[in-house]
């Protein structure tokens, strides 16, 4: 595998921004190097351009060397940053699984670059054939979500492993959901296959969506490109504490996660109860898609009560689905009896 025939030959060959804080790195007693203003400290400095403090917490926490991680404003920065890392804009292509989170064809429409759809089968599992028949010689990146959004479902392990083994490309794998699935991370693979790139978050299990910080795992070859097209100080000096902080509550986010996994299990039981619920997608993540003979109807019913859920009636394959997020006891209560009292 040669990873450097994958990147676009401007990034090869880019001489990346070079910061004050990349020149110089150590302690010093006096900084005149970044025309920053002397007062208002810490605030007043430009903050660590590689996070190491953070990603040294991270990767404790992970399992990894601190050198294959990559943390973005969100997921969504490094999903944006694969494809101008490696798609040459309206030459090469990608291929995703069908349906899947829709960030990756709009990061694919900004960035000019083909999306190529490969449909789940109809229960929402993966079909590698069918992934690596949608494959071309113009194909630099495969798209995985898993436990994937809006279904819910783990993909299959065996099947994924067909395309990270089949395709000589880039396989992203999303695993945004990964802290509510029983299954194990592909962080623990992540050094027997070279051209995996896996993603996570801060946004679901870890409760800081506001605070906009999402992880890329890869190798270093890998990471030293993302390093070189990301913004020099893309993670600002408030998030780098603030999320290195709140790493110290991990037993309270699996306090969170086995709550959240019960209420889980409780809201498929009531839901199975209601009689507008035609079918509940199985899930291994923090939702549920649920199958109703009149999804607009219902969506709209409920945001009339206050309740706002996500409408996935045009989605493929999920046509007369909604998806619902899971919450508290006192929340899921509040959606059930609406539920009931519909007609
Ligand atoms: C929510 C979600 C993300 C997280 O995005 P952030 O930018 O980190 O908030 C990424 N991928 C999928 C599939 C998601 O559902």
């Amino acid at each position: 595998m040669n990873i450097q025939n994958l990147i676009r030959k401007n990034i090869l060959a880019l001489a990346p921004y070079s910061c004050a804080r990349d020149e110089f790195k150590g302690e010093a007693s006096v900084y005149l190097d970044a025309n920053e203003n002397p007062m208002n400290e810490p605030y007043n400095r430009y903050p660590d351009p590689l996070q190491w403090a953070l990603k040294e917490k991270i990767a404790k926490i992970k399992g990894v060397n601190p050198r294959q991680i990559m943390l973005g404003n969100g997921s969504d920065e490094p999903i944006d940053l694969v494809f101008r890392i490696f798609c040459e804009p309206k030459e090469d292509n990608v291929v995703a699984i069908e349906p899947t989170y829709g960030m990756y064809k709009v990061c694919a429409d900004i960035n000019n670059v083909a999306y190529i759809k490969a449909f789940l089968n109809d229960d929402f599992t993966l079909d590698a054939e069918r992934v690596l028949a949608a494959v071309n010689k113009k194909t630099k990146i495969v798209f995985l979500c898993s436990p994937n959004n809006p279904s819910g479902n783990l993909l299959n392990r065996v099947e994924m492993l067909k395309i990270v083994n089949g395709f000589s490309g880039i396989v992203v794998i999303d695993e945004a959901y990964v802290d509510f699935s029983h299954e194990a991370s592909w962080l623990e693979d992540l050094n027997k296959y070279p051209n995996i790139i896996v993603l996570q978050t801060f946004s679901k299990a870890w409760g800081m969506a506001s605070v906009r910080c999402g992880m890329a795992f890869a190798s270093e070859e890998i990471i030293s490109y993302f390093n070189k097209v990301k913004y020099p100080y893309n993670i600002n000096k408030l998030t780098q504490d603030f999320v290195s902080e709140q790493l110290n509550y991990l037993e309270r986010k699996e306090k969170w996660v086995t709550m959240l996994l019960e209420q889980r299990g409780y809201l498929q039981k009531e839901l199975k109860t209601l009689p507008l619920v035609e079918k509940i997608y199985p899930s291994d993540a923090n939702f549920l898609l649920v199958k109703v003979p009149d999804a607009d109807a219902v969506y709209n019913y409920l945001v009339g009560k206050g309740i706002i859920i996500r409408n996935r009636n045009k989605v493929s394959l999920a046509f007369g689905c909604l998806r619902i997020t899971i919450a508290t006891k006192a929340e899921n209560d509040m959606l059930i009896n609406e539920l009931k009292n519909y007609n």
